[in-house]
Order: C-alpha cells, then structure tokens, then sequence
C-alpha cells in the first residue's frame, strides 16, 4: 500500500504527513503492508521494524526476506502501523512512518448491540427464573393441597375406625369393650372427686322366646329398638353400652340411687308400653334392671358385680321390675 524513501525522508502520495486511515470493514478484515527502503545500493543489507500500537507490544523486527506486515481479524477500533527502516549503513529513517488503520465494528461487536444483547440474557434469565420459582410455587401448593387432603381422608378413615372399634354394629350403643373402658374411667374420677354415680344393667325378659317366635332377625329388630330406647332415657353425660347378647348397661355419673332408679323405672315403663313394629307385627319386650350406686371401696369390677347381682334378683323377682343392690 505505501512505499518510501526513508533515508530521503519523503513519502510517497500514500503516506501524506496525515494520511487517510486505512479503514478495515467487517467483511474483510485483515491487513497486509508491505514495504521497501528506497535505498537500492544494497538492498539486502537494508533492515526492518514494524509495530501496530494497540496490537503488538514490542516492535517486530524484519529483513529484506520478510518485509511484509501481516494482520487479520483485529478488534474493532483505531490502530497506528508503525514502520521503521535502516539503510544499508544501519542509519535509520529519520522518523517513522505511521498509517492510521481504523477497523470498523461487524454489526454485533457495536456496543449498543452488545449491551442489549446482555440486557436481553439478564432479561431471559430473570424471566426463566421467575417462570421456575412460580412453576415450584405452584407444584408445592399442588403437594401441599395434596398432602392435606390425604390427611384429611386418612384422618376421617382413622376416625370412622375408630367409631366402628368403639361401637356396636347393631344398636350404635359403645360396645363391650368401650363401654367397660371409659367406665372404669369415669368410676375412678368419680372416686377420687367423691362424687356420686350409678349403674343400671338391663336384661330383656325371655328373649329367647321372642327369638324363637318371631325368628332372629326380629329379634335384631327388638335389640335395635332396646338400644334406642336407652339413648332415648340417657343424659348428655352418661354412658350406654350394649355389654351382652341382649344385656345393656347405663352408667349415670353424678347420680345418687333416687335419680338412678328415677331413671330405671322410666325405663322400665317405656318398655312394658312401647313394641317394635317387624314384619310378623309389632312386638313387646319388658326388661329387668338392677340398679347399684357407686361406695368409696368399689371399683367398676365391684359396682358391675352388685348391679348384676340386683339384676339376677329382679330376674327372680318375677322379671320386668328395677331392683336397687344393697350398699356394702
Ligand atoms: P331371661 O329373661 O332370663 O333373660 O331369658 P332370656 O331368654 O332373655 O335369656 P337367655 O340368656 O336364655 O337368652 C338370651 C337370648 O338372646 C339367646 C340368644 O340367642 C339371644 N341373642 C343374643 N344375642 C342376640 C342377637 O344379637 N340377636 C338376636 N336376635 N338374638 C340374640
Ligand atoms: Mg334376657
Ligand atoms: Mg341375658
């Protein structure tokens, strides 16, 4: 691209004091200066030194085997091509020559477009991280909605179980079990608050016969209604378990003997005057109650066995009768 004569010190048209930059667009961007001293006594003793401030850090040196500066792919930006000569006497040019080489920027290395291009990732990755938090939100409620559901069906199974393990399927009275359990527990209390309490037991009269007579699923019929009967006379306080085959037992905490066998007369008469309606017609059942009130010694095992002594004397007492146990 230029040529000089440097030991004369003149340029050619190429290199003016303040030359034209040669300008690289992104298209072609690479750079090849070739150059000569115009000292053609010696050429082959002339030396070289060429330098692209921006570029090279040091100077390269040349001889008349490499005069040729080679540049491809610069960043965008200015640049000044250092030329330096020596003539054959190694005296150098008296100053050296300097191209402005100015490399103009591909349309992604402008630093508008590098900025939004930057703007746009941190926009795309806060959009991406936001999309994931919500996306985890949303599948957290999702387990947690499912989590508390299944809680609340387990938690309503362990209930239903536990009312079936405390019931009587025929009568919905507590069953045996349940019923002596909580009993034991309420005669305890009732013992150490030294509050009063009693117990009746009820045995249907000659249920056997009915069984006999009108077939079992009648006398099913009479138990439903035996226990019904009872829930009918209870209190919100007292407890109602069907403790045998068709045995009943009442215990009223808070009850001294007048209220307990009060109540067990009541009983008593509601059954002699009600009967259960079944398909071989409607029948009637009278129940024999022994009734015991609760003495600082007992417990429920000594209460229960006074009860059912009542009851086995109101049996032979002539049966559809209360009989109140003798206390001690
Ligand atoms: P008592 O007046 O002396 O009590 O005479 P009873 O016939 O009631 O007494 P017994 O103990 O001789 O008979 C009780 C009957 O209750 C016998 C049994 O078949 C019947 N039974 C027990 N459990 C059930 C039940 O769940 N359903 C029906 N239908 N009958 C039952
Ligand atoms: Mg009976
Ligand atoms: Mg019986």
């Amino acid at each position: 691209r230029c040529l000089s004569d440097w030991s004369s010190d003149v340029c050619s048209s190429d290199l003016r004091a303040d030359p034209e930059p040669i300008i690289l667009t992104p298209e072609a961007n690479s750079l090849a200066v070739e150059f000569a001293a115009l000292d053609y006594t010696a050429p082959d003793r002339n030396r070289y030194a060429y330098k692209l401030d921006g570029f090279d850090r040091d100077w390269v040196q040349a001889d008349v085997s490499r005069r040729l500066a080679v540049y491809t792919n610069l960043a965008p930006g200015h640049y000044l091509l250092r030329l330096r000569g020596t003539n054959r006497e190694g005296v150098p040019a008296a100053r050296d020559l300097v191209l402005p080489v100015q490399v103009e920027p591909d349309w992604y290395q402008h630093r508008w477009v590098q900025a939004l291009a930057i703007l746009l990732a941190l926009a795309g990755i806060f959009g991406l991280v936001r999309w994931r938090t919500a996306f985890l939100r949303r599948r957290q409620s999702d387990l947690e909605r499912q989590v508390a559901d299944r809680t609340a069906d387990l938690r309503a199974a362990n209930e239903r179980l536990e009312r079936l393990a405390m019931t009587d399927p025929l009568t919905g009275c507590a069953n045996r079990r349940h019923f002596m359990q909580r009993a034991a527990e309420m005669v305890s209390l009732a013992i150490r608050h030294g509050t009063p309490l009693s117990l009746a037991v009820l045995d249907l009269d000659d249920f056997k016969r009915i069984n006999d007579t009108h077939g079992h699923p009648a006398g099913d019929a009479v138990l439903v209604m035996a226990g019904r009967m009872l829930t009918d006379h209870m209190r919100g306080t007292d407890l109602v378990g069907r403790v045998g085959g068709e045995e009943f037992a009442l215990l009223m905490p808070q009850t001294e003997a007048d209220g307990a066998l009060m109540l067990a007369g009541r009983l008593r008469a509601a059954f002699e005057a009600g009967h259960t309606s079944t398909d071989s017609g409607p029948i009637g059942v009278t129940a024999s109650i022994g009734v015991a009130v609760l003495l600082p010694e007992d417990d429920l095992e000594t209460l229960y066995a006074r009860a059912d002594a009542a009851l086995y004397a109101a049996k032979q007492g002539g049966r559809n009768r209360v009989t109140l146990a003798p206390a001690g």
